[in-house]
């Protein structure tokens, strides 16, 4: 404990583990009747340890369990690194002779298994313990679990060009604070440490969809549940195939050394009117209001890509401000000429259905500002995508985004 985990002297500190162990049942100790307890009673005097140093150790069934079954030992290793040893210390495995028992065996040890499917959050608890209901909390071995219900009040969304996910945090409405379930992704966000991702599709079930690390915190604007603006914080997920760092990607790892915990605020660079005509403020005009917003997505677009190590993130996390831009040029209007007829029907949000879209895309090099987006309703957006004509449409449409970027301005 001393060693790796960190642990200082103090009435906080993990200096009783198997104190907390033995009120749990789990270890037993020899003349544990002896030892004097401390006047609020929550661990015995050193005095008293000093003087009969109890022997102690597992319970003689679980001894058997664990020396009999080496899943079941992984398994208690790997929840109890995990959540306690993050990120793992170079030789901690070796030192404790579990390099063996856990070399290629992390992700079987540990329940549950990725893809498993539960009919809602009831089944999960029941199946796993932990906190029943909240959209940020840990199953009973205390590994971070991220809840994401496509039914449910929050606009979770994976970012387009990749598969990392945009995860709004804790809070209905007003703004957020770093309590509760933001707490808990703050810490996991310092330390590097996996969690895994559970999503539920639109009438589907809720499965264990991938561990994920948090690589970036950012500040955005939404609505609350109580349908007013506020901000939201926006925890970027990377997808990573198992909790053993030797398995991330470089670019996840990169991304998690490139984060400094820095929370990027991307509320002062557009307004919730930008996005939503009736919170909007009518003494700026429409050109002002353009011109505003591509002057902070450009600039934005400029310091990223003066880094010099750019990560995905940087990459891919897309600007508000750009986005924002080119839903006020296109005054809820799907922008494609040949549209062949945009729906009218809003969002159950009270949103235009808009997709924006890079016209050439970020992927390859593309702009993050509004000269090269369009807004398109769903049926252009996927000719632009799937069409066999798209390459053509992507031709149009770039000179056309170009056009109406001019005209906005002018
Ligand atoms: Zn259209």
């Amino acid at each position: 404990m001393e060693k790796y985990a960190q642990v200082e002297d103090g009435a906080d500190g993990a200096r009783y583990p198997f104190w907390a162990l033995v009120r749990d049942d789990l270890w037993v100790l020899d003349r544990g009747e002896d030892l004097v307890l401390t006047s609020r009673g929550q661990r015995p005097t050193l005095e008293s340890l000093d003087r009969f140093d109890p022997a102690g150790g597992l319970r003689e069934d679980d001894y058997s369990l664990l020396q009999a079954h080496p899943e079941a030992a992984a398994s208690v290793a790997a929840g109890l690194i995990l959540r306690y040893f993050y990120p793992l210390p170079p030789n901690l495995l070796r030192e404790f002779g579990l390099h063996e028992l856990l070399t290629g065996r992390w992700a079987d040890a540990l329940r549950p298994q990725l893809g498993e499917t539960f009919k809602d959050r009831d089944a999960i608890w029941r199946a796993y313990g932990g906190q029943k209901m909240a959209g940020i909390g840990c199953l009973a071995d205390g590994i971070l679990s991220a809840f994401s219900d496509e039914k449910g009040p929050y606009n979770d969304s994976r970012i387009p060009d990749t598969n990392w996910i945009a995860y709004v945090g804790d809070g209905l409405s007003g703004d957020p604070k770093i309590t509760d379930g933001n707490e808990l992704m703050a810490e996991y966000q310092a330390a590097g440490r996996p969690l895994r991702y559970w999503h539920k599709p639109y009438q589907g079930q809720f499965s264990f969809e991938t561990w994920a690390v948090i690589t970036q915190r950012r500040f955005r604007w939404g609505r609350g549940a109580d349908k007013e603006w506020r901000r939201e914080f926006h925890w970027i997920l990377a997808p990573v195939p198992s909790p053993e760092r030797e398995t991330w990607p470089a670019d996840v790892l990169e991304a998690l050394d490139a984060d400094t915990g820095t929370l990027y605020d991307d509320t002062d660079s557009y307004h919730p009117g930008d996005v939503d005509p009736k919170a909007r403020d009518t003494s700026e005009s429409d050109e002002d209001a353009y011109r505003r917003l591509t002057q902070n997505a450009e600039a934005n677009a400029k310091r990223r890509g003066q880094l010099k190590k750019p990560s995905l993130a940087d990459r891919f996390v897309r600007d508000a401000s750009a986005r924002a831009a080119v839903i006020r040029r296109s005054k809820g209007d799907c922008e494609s000429p040949e549209c062949a007829g945009h729906p009218k029907e809003l969002t159950t949000a009270g949103n235009p259905i808009l997709q924006v879209d890079h016209v050439q895309d970020l992927a390859k090099e593309g702009s993050d500002v509004p000269w090269n987006m369009i807004a398109l309703c769903p049926n252009c957006h996927a000719l632009k995508t799937y069409g066999v004509n798209r390459e053509k449409l992507r031709r149009l449409l770039a000179a056309v985004a170009k056009r109406l970027h001019a005209q906005a301005l002018r």
